[in-house]
């Protein structure tokens, strides 16, 4: 058995990094049923923004290791992300590339390509026979070069080079290689042989995935290159790397691809490899991590010795550039890249002008004068003012109410890890005291919001500027906004400025540790069947509960197996469940969500806030 070598890394400590590239795919018109454009663009060889969906005059922009634009080819895309790594395979070193991202966005296209533009698998398997076709005769070392090629799939894996095989075991050897013992390996030894064998099977896939309702998107195509070097002259030594190719599966959200009918179990298991990799790819790029979860899924397992530590590896994230791809484009990059900030910039102008007008005919409809202040409305109103004011009302159908919920939550859940910290050194005054501000600038920029938004409603006929028009227009700071006339048509949407948003989470915050009663409607605790099992949460500070149950629904919602087998009252069983209802629904929005859980009834609930909490507390 070959084994596998240590490489030491020297200079070089952050090869177990995965590098990130993205790659935007061409706007297609028959993508764009309602004709909105791009709502996402590059900006140069690393960075891209996408429109604020919160906030109209707003990008966020990410930065990547690269950015492979709209027009850029396979040839590039193989020459910067993926050549790079190839020499070292048949040093013995272990390598993955995967594409990443949502169903539509283009990772087929990147991985295999077409006859006329062959993707990254043709090209990297041609490189590998050049690399080893160019070695020195004298060198002395002997190559041979294997494929195997499989499938995961409901967390099962199928040898694709044999279809008939059942589910196969993965293990790890003394060496810590990780080995399928009955995965056909064939030997290759050109390109032409390679295709042979990799097409049909291919193909099979495909069959495959008309039959079972979109598999291929459901499933990950894994083909493994494996390289052995062996010494011609005693003692023979060995050497072996492996390449690993990757067509992921679509990282879109189950509940908008139909998969709701599908058994939680079954749902569940689609994604836990995907969801998994997120986690690994998260700890090998944070490096704060003690344990990379390798073993919470097969595609991560099997991955164990060829993504981070002396491998290299590459994750092609995959985007689309149309509106109807807008959430999980935003997941997608959210999850390839941590690091974003908020420009101030419109990026269309047509998403700026409409959405006030549509708003002030809302509001005159439901018989609420344009001048009124929000004050005025219920409480429950807030989203739809959210929606009224934000980008996606217009992208996303009526028949995707949650999506904004989600999109609120998940924000809510990011801003929360931010802002924590900051938050709870401040102190009850001065808190107090900027609520109060905020307040009074709310209602200020409400009532210049009203009278833009019946400017808006006058100049509506006016054409709409073209997506992009402003490519090259430098960054611009929100004040400027309000001394230009276009813009402030932008101000429009007040309610969203980014500046408000940590300071509404100050408010919602303080509020809850200030006064009691109204905390308890924030938090909209499920009842209690008897109305007194809530009693202990009386007795505790009002402030420290809430933290507690905002710590609670944070392991909920990002933790690990493990990590929520942590939490009381919950076993190995819940906590899969937990992971499959997250991975088809997303995240909790509160923690009363988790009564939706299979077999989490309203009492077991509140036990098992009362151990979690008291647990917490040392109690
Ligand atoms: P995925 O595998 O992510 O579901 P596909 O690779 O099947 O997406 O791409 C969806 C469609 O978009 C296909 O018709 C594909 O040919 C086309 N496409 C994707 N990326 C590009 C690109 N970079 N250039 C041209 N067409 C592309
Ligand atoms: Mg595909």
């Amino acid at each position: 058995m070959a084994q596998r070598v240590a490489v030491p890394d020297g200079a070089n400590k952050k090869t177990s990094r995965v590098r990130v590239a993205v790659r935007l795919r061409p706007y297609m018109d028959n993508q764009d049923e309602k004709d909105l454009g791009p709502c996402v663009r590059g900006l140069d060889s690393q960075n891209l923004e996408i429109i604020n969906w919160r906030n109209a005059t707003e990008t966020v922009k990410y930065h990547f290791d690269a950015f492979h634009g709209e027009q850029t080819t396979q040839q590039e895309v193989f020459l910067s992300s993926v050549k790079p790594i190839l020499p070292h395979i048949l040093k013995g070193q272990n390598a993955s590339v995967f594409a990443y991202g949502p169903t539509g966005a283009g990772k087929t296209h990147t991985m295999m390509g077409s006859s006329d533009q062959p993707g990254v698998i043709p090209r990297a398997v041609g490189e590998v026979f050049k690399l080893v076709k160019a070695k020195d005769e004298d060198e002395g070392w002997d190559y041979s070069i294997g494929m195997s090629y499989l499938e995961i799939y409901n967390e099962k894996v199928l040898d694709l080079l044999s279809p008939s095989s059942q589910d196969l075991p993965i293990r790890e050897d003394k060496d810590k290689n990780i080995l399928i013992p009955g995965l056909t390996l064939t030997t290759i030894s050109s390109f032409s042989e390679f295709d042979k064998h990799f097409v049909p099977a291919s193909l099979n896939r495909t069959t495959a995935s008309t039959k079972l309702n979109q598999r291929s998107s459901r499933s990950h195509a894994v083909l493994l290159i494996k390289v052995v070097r062996t010494q011609r002259v005693l003692p023979h030594r060995q050497l072996t790397g492996k390449l690993y190719l990757i067509d992921l599966a679509g990282s879109e959200d189950n509940r908008r691809t139909g998969n709701q009918g599908i058994r939680l179990k079954e749902s569940g298991a689609i994604n836990l490899s995907l969801f998994t990799l997120s986690k690994v790819v998260d700890s090998l790029n944070s490096g704060t991590a003690v344990r990379v979860p390798y073993r919470d899924s097969k595609l991560t397992r099997l991955l164990q010795d060829s993504l981070g530590g002396s491998a290299h590896s590459v994750m092609i994230t995959n985007i689309a550039p149309e509106y109807k791809y807008y959430f999980d484009t935003f997941n997608a990059l959210n999850f390839a890249s941590k690091s974003k900030l908020i420009v101030n910039k419109p990026f269309t102008c047509e998403t700026v002008a409409v959405l006030p007008v549509k708003r002030a005919k809302e509001d005159h409809k439901a018989g609420v004068s344009g001048t009124e202040p929000p004050k005025k409305r219920h409480k429950g109103d807030r989203k739809t003012e959210q929606d009224g004011s934000s980008p996606c009302a217009d992208f996303h159908s009526p028949s995707e109410p949650s999506v904004m919920d989600r999109l609120v939550a998940l924000e809510k859940l990011m801003m929360n890890c931010q802002d924590k910290d900051k938050l709870s050194m401040l102190s009850v005054a001065q808190s107090r005291k900027e609520i109060q501000e905020l307040k009074e600038k709310h209602r200020e920029f409400e009532s210049k919001a009203m009278l833009f938004s019946r400017l808006a409603g006058e100049k509506s006929s006016a054409k709409p500027e073209p997506a992009f028009s402003n490519n090259n227009a430098p960054l611009q700071r929100k004040q400027s906004n309000a001394t230009n006339a276009k813009k402030q048509q932008a101000v429009v949407q007040p309610l969203q400025v980014s500046q408000f948003q940590p300071l509404q989470q100050l408010a919602v915050v303080k509020k809850q540790s200030v006064c009691v009663k109204k905390e308890r409607k924030i938090s909209d605790p499920v009842e209690p069947p008897d109305g007194k099992e809530n009693s202990w949460e009386l007795q505790l500070e009002t402030s420290v509960l809430e933290h507690s149950r905002q710590k609670i629904l944070h392991i909920l919602n990002t933790g690990s197996l493990k990590e929520l087998k942590g939490l009381q009252q919950i076993g190995d069983k819940k906590a899969k469940l937990i992971l499959g209802w997250r991975e088809i629904h997303g995240h909790f929005m509160k923690l009363e969500d988790v009564v939706k859980v299979e077999g989490m009834t309203g009492k077991r609930f509140s036990t098992f806030m009362k151990a979690n909490i008291l647990s917490a507390m040392g109690k």
